[in-house]
């Protein structure tokens, strides 16, 4: 799936595991495992690629380096496990042929690692019709705007700069 669509889930999950009452952010390390499940579970249902990569990856960067630069600093840490744990399996699995691919480098390229980045396990489309992709997707987007909305006390809290 597109890097955008991991790094808007990594939102999600960072959002569904923090709590205001205690004021106790979710571990790191829960966040960031839950961020590599997330992204086992969205490489694994149909999907195209709706974004063309350089575009993808640029968006996803930029969306990685505004959060972090807007969250709360108690936050931080959490937001960026929760970010690393939603595209690592990408960066160690793919990124040295695109970056070989992109910039004429010669990086060694190893065996994938990740189940759901063999081919047998893999929700890529490989035809014209993404109709069940569109629904995925639009699911999906839809179910972290219903997340945010309804933990918006906490969105409000990570986002601000003031004192919590
Ligand atoms: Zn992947």
């Amino acid at each position: 799936m597109n890097v955008l669509f991991h790094t808007t889930t990594a939102l999600g999950i960072a959002v569904l595991f923090t709590h205001t009452k205690n004021k106790k952010p979710s571990t790191s390390i829960f966040v960031f495992m839950t961020g590599i499940l997330s992204h086992g579970i969205l490489d694994t249902i149909p999907h195209c690629y709706l974004i063309p990569s350089k575009i993808d990856a640029s968006l996803g960067l930029l969306m990685i380096i505004t959060a972090i630069w807007l969250c709360n600093k108690q936050y931080s840490i959490m937001v960026l496990s929760s970010f690393i744990g939603c595209i690592i399996p990408d960066l160690i699995d793919l990124s040295p042929s695109i970056i070989n691919k992109q910039l004429g480098w010669s990086l060694p390229v190893f065996d994938k690692l990740f189940p759901w980045h063999f081919k047998q396990f893999s929700g890529s489309v490989y035809t014209d019709d993404c109709t069940i992709s569109n629904i995925n997707h639009t699911i999906l987007v839809i179910a972290l705007g219903a997340v945010c909305w309804y933990k918006r006390s906490v969105v409000r809290e990570m986002f601000s700069k003031g004192e919590c």
